[in-house]
């Protein structure tokens, strides 16, 4: 008798912060520890994910039997998710920074050769210019999340955006804890209570496996 092998579902996350560089030290970037996006690869690694988390400067260990590719600015995550996909899942935690500096100086900038503004572009939009059939976003808000993180989902054709008030205590940045709240394309809310991170991320893949408890 043969026996199928089934081939592990694959899934693609990133995590942490960008950086963008003026010059070799100084840059602009925000306070994302990666946490969250690095519970989920724990947690789908653990359930038999193939994983490859694409992680942007952090402090942290490398979840177990999870593959990890680093990066520093918006624009090398972006081509190390290109690389890495297809797969079947992609899940976007990393907070990118939306704008890099026009010009990186190769060597450190004097005081005098700086100016008192600084010219900007628009960095690409990882989650939405990146094809994959389920793509789930996350998005940090000050203020009631749920309306603009129902637009973000139509706008980026997500399954569902993980939505959360980074203003409220113990959720956001560098916690150990989160209350987020599912929001799927078709316009079904899910608010979740106050849960670590780890719970956190194993209620998402409940979701994407879809076995919600
Ligand atoms: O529009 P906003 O930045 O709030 O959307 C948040 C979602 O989009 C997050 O999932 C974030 O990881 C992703 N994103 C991205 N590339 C950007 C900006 C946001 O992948 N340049």
């Amino acid at each position: 008798m043969k026996t199928k092998i089934q081939k592990p579902r694959s899934l693609v996350i990133t995590a942490g912060p960008t950086r963008e560089h003026l010059d070799p030290v100084r840059f602009l970037s925000n306070p994302s520890t990666g946490k969250m996006g690095f519970a989920i690869a724990e947690v789908a690694a653990k359930r038999g994910y193939a994983v490859t988390l694409v992680a942007g400067p952090v402090q942290l260990a490398t979840p177990k039997g999870v593959n990890r590719v680093d990066v520093t600015s918006a624009r090398e995550m972006l081509a190390a998710v290109k690389d890495v996909l297809p797969a079947d899942i992609f899940i976007s935690t990393a907070a990118v920074a939306d704008w890099r500096p026009k010009h990186r100086a190769a060597k450190k900038l004097k005081k005098h050769e700086m100016s008192a503004t600084l010219e900007l572009v628009r960095n690409p939009d990882i989650l939405k210019s990146v094809t994959c059939d389920f793509k789930v976003g996350f998005a940090a808000e000050t203020g009631d999340p749920s309306a603009e993180a129902a637009r973000k989902c139509r706008a980026k054709k997500l399954k569902f955006i993980v939505a959360n008030d980074v203003t409220e205590q113990g959720c956001g940045f560098g916690t150990a804890t989160n209350r987020v709240t599912i929001l799927r394309a078709d316009g079904s809310v899910r608010p979740l209570p106050l849960l670590t991170k780890r719970a956190v991320a194993a209620k998402i893949l409940d979701e994407i496996d879809g076995r919600r408890k």
